[in-house]
């Protein structure tokens, strides 16, 4: 008989909770018009795409009208970040982020540096968390935008989105939150973060994947980032997803229903887990903030440990993992987040992130704990560079 699977990869995707797949098959099937039609078969479509705006923006303390659908978080924060570029560059060419933004808010970063534009990428310190007064002591007269990420995806540090919204407020900057490992899992309040615009994705929170969505702000100016059609009030063209939309909507009605229990759950198993690990596991390190941290993230580097090889050995025994972040795993480049937060080329090679979910069970957790120290031990007795008791990242001369 096949392992039982147990998935352990949450914040790379979920998997599409069995309500939104029922409220999605109509869609997929006999209601197939194209939502912007005038015969009944359309209206119906349209219908549907407004009920499930209404239910993303409920989860957000939005107004309907400021809802947006798009591809999904990646199309959200580039159309964010160009936007707002593009609508404000009279005011000003200077933007601030974070070194631990997700690709999907650097690369349009790195794209606007080379067609003129300034950007000021803020530092994080050991526990990935940045700060406010960074953030302060950056802003000049010349800066149009600001985008700290709500969560990071890696290490699941919580980022101060609310005080940071409160300066960019006070000095009229346009405030971007990528929202995409919060939404859905904790309260999320744009009124409260005070953000401009926030990006979040549908398959990040027990929704299908390809689709997604941003919230802008009344008044805010964000050229549109997909021209076309008359979609969206012609700020996103394009036929309107409605199978994905339609999952979309049924998710964050789930999500505002059930996310304070998941979270409750996801926090115990996670703190059982981390403890575990800890008690089991010598010359580990934590990566993200012990407190301010997302209820399902568990991250941690093992010295002298490649993280690949431990995500390979766990595979075996049916648990997925990731290490970094599913983007740049794959690649041989070192996480930019761990880096950022001070660890060693070597140290970041050795992390492990563990993501948990709705359906993940005591049982699950205690199969890993009681799997995981066999594979690191296995793995360091092959290690070149592997000696029992030096720690991790203890510093210079160190394992790091
Ligand atoms: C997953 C993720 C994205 C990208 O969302 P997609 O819908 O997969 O394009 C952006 N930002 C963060 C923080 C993410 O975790």
């Amino acid at each position: 008989m096949d392992k039982k699977l147990i998935y352990l990869d949450h914040a790379a995707t979920t998997p599409m909770d069995p309500l939104v797949l029922e409220a999605i098959m109509p869609y997929l099937t006999d209601q197939f018009g194209n939502a912007s039609s005038l015969y009944s078969l359309g209206r119906t479509n349209r219908e549907a795409v407004e009920e499930a705006r209404a239910h993303v923006a409920r989860l957000l303390n939005a107004k309907t009208e400021e809802i947006y659908f798009t591809s999904g978080g990646s199309e959200s924060d580039n159309w964010a970040i160009y936007g707002v570029a593009k609508a404000r560059q009279a005011k000003g060419n200077h933007i601030i982020t974070t070194k631990i933004e997700h690709h999907a808010v650097l690369e349009p970063c790195h794209a606007l540096e080379k067609m003129g534009y300034e950007v000021t990428y803020v530092p994080v310190d050991a526990n990935g968390l940045v700060s406010v007064e960074d953030v302060a002591n950056a802003i000049t007269e010349k800066t149009i935008l600001i985008s700290v990420m709500h969560a990071n995806n890696e290490v699941g540090t919580i980022e101060p989105v609310e005080e940071i919204g409160k300066i960019a407020k006070e000095k009229g900057i346009h405030f971007h939150v990528d929202a995409v490992q919060t939404v859905g899992h904790i309260p999320v309040d744009v009124n409260a973060i005070n953000c401009d615009s926030l990006a979040l994705s549908a398959h990040k929170f027990y929704g299908p994947k390809g689709v997604g969505a941003i919230y802008i702000r009344k008044g805010a100016r964000v050229s549109p980032f997909i021209i076309g059609g008359g979609q969206e009030g012609s700020k996103r063209a394009g036929t309107y997803n409605v199978p994905g939309i339609v999952g979309m909507g049924k998710a964050a009605e789930l999500a505002l229903k059930r996310m304070a229990d998941e979270a409750t759950v996801t926090t115990k198993l996670r703190d059982q887990l981390m403890a575990g690990i800890i008690a089991k596991i010598p010359d580990i390190k934590l990566n993200g903030d012990p407190v301010k941290r997302l209820p399902n993230n568990v991250n941690f580097s093992f010295a002298g440990v490649e993280g690949e090889s431990m995500i390979l050995l766990l595979d075996m025994q049916g648990v997925c993992s990731s290490s970094g972040s599913a983007c740049t795993s794959g690649s041989l480049d070192p996480s930019h987040v761990l880096l950022a937060m001070g660890l060693s080329h070597e140290t970041s090679h050795g992390s492990l992130r563990l993501t948990l979910g709705k359906d993940i069970t005591e049982d699950d957790i205690q199969f890993v704990l009681d799997t995981l120290p066999g594979i690191i031990t296995r793995l360091r007795d092959m290690s070149p560079i592997y000696s029992a008791g030096e720690g991790c990242d203890c510093g210079p001369g160190g394992c790091g």
